[in-house]
């Protein structure tokens, strides 16, 4: 062997790679040590051997149509993992040794290549491994998820943020509009809260808040209703298929709810603990509604309960029933 040849040789034979090569009687020319370590046969491995007495599960296979093909007509093929799961019998040389020692079948693609030199067809398969990029792909895909997660939820209680909430209203209107059903939504705010901060200082504030959520979340749990933190110390229920009376009494069940936490306001001008104030909305079939609409009406009933002292839930009523 020129010196070259031994070059090229040692070459292959430390490539992070896989190739393989054999003739036109399918008998193995070479295979290079990255190959040898990582395809698990039944039989072993010697010079020459026939294709399919190594690797018996071949027959009849995409790869084996692909391999005849470049050795009779010269065409080359690519066999991708999306379409041929485990072309070739490969496992992982170093499991990760974490969970088991089971070799774990290693992701990777091939391109069948055909050789013609001196009169002589071979064959080249050449192996690209895919783990590392496939592992990395399902890292990103995780911390997308992630991230699409973290974006529509609220940092300091777990439940659904202001863009959830916009989302899932949005997806409700034009739900109720399409089935004639009702909806409604409620605003509900805590009575005094900056006295009740300003009191205990803002991490029992924040512990108030997450407080209110979990006991309010334990509540809103039909499907398709949500709970959402509207802002500060603002919330929002969605309720679809309830009408106005439906949703008056729930607002009631949900103030009753939080003055039962019992937890200490000696600042609130209504109770002796933390109360809040519901301003409730509906929607009923027939009506032409906006979400911002049904929002600023539910802003306005709640507004109203503010202004009639407070721990108590309103609904909506038009302007001529309002100035009444
Ligand atoms: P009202 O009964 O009229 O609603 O009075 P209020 O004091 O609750 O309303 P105001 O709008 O004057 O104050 C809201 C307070 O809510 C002030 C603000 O510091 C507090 N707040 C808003 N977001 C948070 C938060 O994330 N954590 C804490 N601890 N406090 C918050
Ligand atoms: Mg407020
Ligand atoms: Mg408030």
């Amino acid at each position: 062997m020129s010196q070259t040849c031994r070059l090229l040789s040692a070459v292959v034979g430390k490539l992070h790679t896989g190739v393989l090569i054999v003739d036109e009687q399918l008998r193995i020319c070479f295979i290079n040590q990255w190959l040898q370590r990582v395809l698990h046969s039944q039989s072993p491995w010697r010079a020459e051997i026939p294709l399919l007495e190594l690797l018996p599960e071949l027959e009849g296979s995409r790869l084996l149509r692909a391999i005849n093909q470049a050795l009779q007509s010269g065409l080359p093929s690519v066999l991708s993992p999306s379409l041929n799961t485990q072309p070739l019998p490969l496992f992982n040389a170093q499991p990760n040794g974490l969970d088991s020692d089971e070799p774990q079948p290693l992701a990777h693609s091939l391109q069948v290549i055909p050789l013609r030199q001196d009169g002589l067809h071979h064959c080249l398969i050449a192996v690209t491994d895919l783990s590392s990029s496939m592992r990395r792909e399902r890292l990103l895909k995780a911390q997308a998820e992630k991230l699409g997660h973290q974006s529509l939820t609220d940092a300091l209680t777990g439940i659904a943020n202001r863009r959830r909430m916009n989302n899932h209203l949005e997806e409700e209107v034009r739900r109720a509009a399409r089935s004639y059903r009702p909806l409604s939504v409620i605003l509900l705010d805590i009575d005094h809260f900056k006295l009740f901060n300003d009191r205990f200082g803002h991490l029992a504030g924040d512990e108030c808040l997450i407080r209110m959520a979990l006991s309010l979340q334990a509540r809103v749990s039909r499907a398709g209703d949500l709970l959402a933190r509207y802002g500060g110390e603002e919330f929002c229920v969605i309720l679809p298929d309830t009408d106005g009376e439906a949703a008056q009494t729930f607002a009631e069940s949900l103030r009753c709810k939080v003055e039962s936490l019992n937890i200490e306001h000696p600042d609130n001008s209504c109770a002796p603990v933390v109360t809040i104030s519901l301003g409730v909305a509906s929607w009923l079939p027939g009506n032409p509604e906006t979400p911002i609409g049904l929002l600023l009406k539910a802003d306005n009933a709640l507004y109203r309960a503010k202004q009639q002292g407070r721990n108590c839930a309103l609904s909506h009523v038009s302007a001529a029933t309002a100035s009444d």
